[in-house]
C-alpha cells in the first residue's frame, strides 16, 4: 500500500450555504460516514494540519476579495454571487481546505507522503482572482499551485480538472504563464460559460490550457479513452513536477445537476492514469482535490475508487471499490466514438505530440 494521506476535517462540514443548496455538507458526511465505517479508512494517513493566512490566499486572489470573503466571518448567511453564500464558518472552512492541499504539497516533497487526497469544502475551481463564484470562495487549487511555485521553486504543475464544469477561475489564474498547464475535461456549453477548445492560454501560456468540451451524455469509456489519448501524453511531454487533480463526481451518473455517465469504475480508470503519469514523470507526486459533485451515492463512491487506487488498494480484496481486471482491460482498448476529443487532439497537436 502506498502512504496515502486522507485530509478532512469537520471545519468542513460548518460551511453551510444554505438550506437546499446542492453544495451541502452532507456531501462530505457521506464520505466520511464510509471511511469510518469497519475501519475502512484507517490504514491512510490523517496528518494534522491548519488553515493558510492571507498572505497565502494574495498569491492568487485580490485583497479586495479576501477581505469580502473575510468579512463574512460571524454572519450568518451572506450571498457573494447568486449561488455562492457564506456562512458563520465558511472563510475559516476556506482557508483550512486551502492548507489541506498546501500541507498535502508539502509533505509530499518532505517524502513523508506518496500522494494525497483532500476531502474538503467549500470547492475552489470557479472561483476568480477578484471573486467567489459558482459555490467556490477561494481556489483551493491555484492558491496551492502559486505556494508551491513561490515556496518550492516549482517551474511545472499540471493541473488535471475532471469536474463536470469548466474551472474558469483556474485557467485565469494561469493563462499567461508556462509554469502551469490545466488541462480540463467538461461539458460544454455549459455553466460557467469558458472553456471552448480554441482557448490555450496566451504569451508564456501558450499551449499551456487544454480544453476538452464534451457535449453531455459520456460515460466510462469515453472518459477513458480521453485519459488514454490525450491526458496522459501530454502529462509525458510537459513533464510536471507535480500533478494536481481537481475531482468533481458531477460527472457521475446520475448527479443532479449533470448528464454524463462515468461509473466508479471511470473514476478508478482516470486516477489510475494519473498514478501512473506521476509515477513516470514526477515520482508518484500527486494530489487529488475534491470540487464538485452532487449525487450523494456517487460521492461515496467515487472518492473510494479515488482513494483505492492512489493507495494501490484496488487490485487487492477487501477493498469496497474495485475496477475489475476485465472492465480495465476494455477501458484500455477504448475506441469508444467521441468527436469532441478528436477536436480537442487536432488542437492540442499545435503544441503536444498528441
Ligand atoms: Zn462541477
Amino acid at each position: 500500500m502506498r502512504r496515502t494521506a486522507i485530509y478532512r476535517d469537520d471545519l468542513f462540514l460548518q460551511h453551510q450555504p444554505g438550506y437546499g443548496h446542492p453544495e451541502s455538507p452532507d456531501r462530505l458526511r457521506v464520505i466520511y460516514d464510509a471511511l469510518d465505517k469497519d475501519g475502512l479508512g484507517s490504514g491512510f494517513i490523517r496528518p494534522q494540519f491548519g488553515p493558510v493566512n492571507e498572505d497565502v490566499l494574495r498569491l492568487n486572489h485580490s485583497a479586495e476579495q479576501v477581505r469580502r470573503v473575510a468579512a463574512t466571518q460571524g454572519h450568518e448567511t451572506v450571498a457573494l454571487d447568486a449561488d455562492t453564500h457564506a456562512s458563520a464558518r465558511s472563510h475559516e472552512a476556506a482557508c483550512l481546505a486551502v492548507g489541506a492541499l498546501v500541507d498535502g504539497i508539502r509533505r509530499i516533497f518532505k517524502g513523508e507522503i506518496d500522494n494525497a487526497f483532500c476531502l474538503v469544502r467549500p470547492p475552489g475551481h470557479h472561483a476568480e482572482q477578484e471573486n467567489a463564484m459558482g459555490f467556490c470562495l477561494y481556489n483551493n487549487v491555484a492558491v496551492a499551485a502559486r505556494w508551491a511555485m513561490q515556496e518550492l521553486g516549482l517551474q511545472r504543475i499540471m493541473i488535471v480538472d475532471w469536474d463536470l464544469h469548466h474551472g474558469n477561475g483556474t485557467q485565469h489564474s494561469f493563462h499567461e504563464t508556462d509554469q502551469a498547464l490545466y488541462l480540463s475535461v467538461h461539458k460544454y456549453p455549459y455553466y460557467p460559460g469558458t472553456g471552448s477548445a480554441m482557448e490555450n492560454g496566451m504569451d508564456k501560456g501558450e499551449g499551456r490550457t487544454v480544453n476538452v468540451p464534451l457535449p453531455g451524455g459520456q460515460g466510462d469509456m469515453e472518459y477513458a479513452r480521453i485519459f488514454n489519448e490525450l491526458v496522459l501524453p501530454v502529462a509525458r511531454a510537459y513533464k510536471p513536477e507535480l500533478i494536481l487533480v481537481s475531482c468533481g463526481f458531477d460527472i457521475c451518473k446520475g448527479d443532479p445537476l449533470g448528464d454524463m455517465q462515468v461509473t466508479a469504475d471511470g473514476i478508478a480508470w482516470m486516477t489510475r492514469k494519473m498514478v501512473e503519469a506521476a509515477a513516470e514523470v514526477c515520482s508518484g507526486r500527486l494530489l487529488v482535490t475534491l470540487e464538485g459533485g452532487y449525487g450523494l451515492n456517487a460521492m461515496r463512491d467515487g472518492s473510494l475508487a479515488v482513494l483505492g487506487e492512489l493507495a494501490g488498494l484496488a487490485q487487492e480484496g477487501g477493498w469496497p471499490v474495485r475496477l475489475s481486471a476485465e472492465k480495465a482491460e476494455q477501458l484500455a482498448h477504448s475506441q469508444a466514438d467521441c468527436p469532441a476529443l478528436e477536436l480537442a487532439i487536432l488542437i492540442a497537436r499545435e503544441f503536444w505530440p498528441v
